[in-house]
């Protein structure tokens, strides 16, 4: 048996038809760039997040990059972040000429160790963008506390946490933004790139749909520097369908990591590879399910499967040897991307072929 980490045709065969409707309805309209899908997908995810905005960009990258020009960071800035995530995180940090300063993870749920942020707050630090790694949610009441005392902004990236909740909060409910992806891979993705932003903030909303286009009020005027990052119509509408499956397809996540918990406990592999934890008041939408065992490099090469997310930590990176980090210098962060194994989660997952894994695995630590 070979069982893809992501399988998009078995998810796509459930709904065919349903999003060729909406593709023809798109095609007829022959309205291709924000526009009325766009609006109603806006305020469809705003509902559900729990912000009074949503504005629609052209991907997850963009809807960081945009809440930082929002907040007019300039060069030589500072925007504390986590070394453990993907580069799109730090990116466009550095896209802007401004400086990743990391904090450190924490050794269960690999976010932002929020004891270790005040630390790392210097005049210069013009943002907080924490990561929700995985599915589930930082820790936003510490990091959120933190920001207030020093009056500094936080910029979620919730790319891979649609539909995760702390405390009854969603991501992308916390933060002056909440930013998110609808590349395919994640929980709600589209057929190319998407993305979309949350506020609470009526200006910044307003800011930020000025800066996707152009800083452009009305055509051929232009009141901020802005750049071109739309959401398309045919994405939105196909969005618009994939979300009505949303809550089921996080429900069958989340039964499919309950399976793997009783399959690795019934196959006594408890002490073998650790899970993943569910800090306290998390609700966990698992984008990943990301094990954790000394043993990673040997095990993902028995399952063959590409399973290895961000194997080398941001801060030692090629592209930002100018940071001046060293090995070492984030030791969590660094034992994470040594031990770290993400196994198939999604929603069509059948309990056969998660047996099947476990087995596996049970197999390749017996051997
Ligand atoms: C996917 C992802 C992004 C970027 O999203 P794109 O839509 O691919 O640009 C940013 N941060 C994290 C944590 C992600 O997983």
């Amino acid at each position: 048996m070979k069982i893809p980490l992501l399988d998009l045709k078995a998810q796509y065969a459930r709904i065919q038809p349903e999003i060729i409707k909406v593709i023809e309805e798109v095609c007829a309209q022959q309205s291709f760039v924000l526009g009325s899908h766009v609006e109603q997908l806006e305020h469809t995810l705003a509902k559900f997040i729990g912000t009074e905005y949503a504005v629609g960009v052209a991907s997850g990258s963009d809807a960081l990059l945009l809440s930082l020009m929002e907040l007019d960071i300039q060069p030589e800035d500072e925007v504390l972040t986590v070394p453990f995530t993907f580069f799109a995180s730090t990116g466009v940090i550095s896209r802007l000429h401004a400086r990743p300063v990391f904090v450190d993870v924490c050794s269960d749920t690999f976010n932002l160790n929020p004891t270790q942020l005040a630390d790392k707050i210097s005049s210069r630090t013009k943002a907080i963008l924490p990561v929700h790694l995985f599915g589930q949610c930082a820790d936003m009441e510490a990091i959120n506390e933190v920001a207030s005392v020093h009056d500094i902004p936080v910029i979620e990236d919730a790319c891979q946490a649609i539909g995760a909740a702390r405390n009854g909060v969603q991501a992308g409910a916390f933060g002056r933004t909440g930013c998110f992806s609808f590349f395919p891979s994640k929980n709600l993705g589209a057929f190319g790139d998407g993305g979309l932003i949350t506020t609470d903030d009526a200006q910044v909303a307003e800011r930020l749909r000025l800066l996707r286009v152009h800083g452009s009020r009305s055509e051929y005027h232009h009141h901020l520097i802005g750049m071109n990052s739309r959401l398309d119509a045919l994405q939105a509408a196909i969005l618009q369908v994939k979300f009505q499956h949303l809550d089921d397809w996080t429900a069958k996540r989340q039964k499919n990591a309950v399976s793997y918990r009783q399959l690795f406990h019934d196959h006594g592999l408890d002490d073998r590879v650790i899970l993943p934890v569910e800090a306290s008041g998390n609700t966990h939408v698992y984008n990943q399910f990301t094990i954790r065992t000394p043993k990673r490099d040997e095990l993902s090469a028995f399952l063959t499967e590409k399973n290895v997310y961000y194997p080398v930590p941001l801060h030692l990176q090629e592209c930002y040897e100018t940071l001046g980090y060293h090995k070492g210098d984030f030791p969590v962060a660094e034992h994470a991307a040594l031990e770290v194994l993400s196994l198939p989660i999604y929603p069509e997952l059948t309990t056969d072929q998660i047996t099947y894994v476990v087995e596996t695995i049970t197999q390749f630590f017996d051997q």
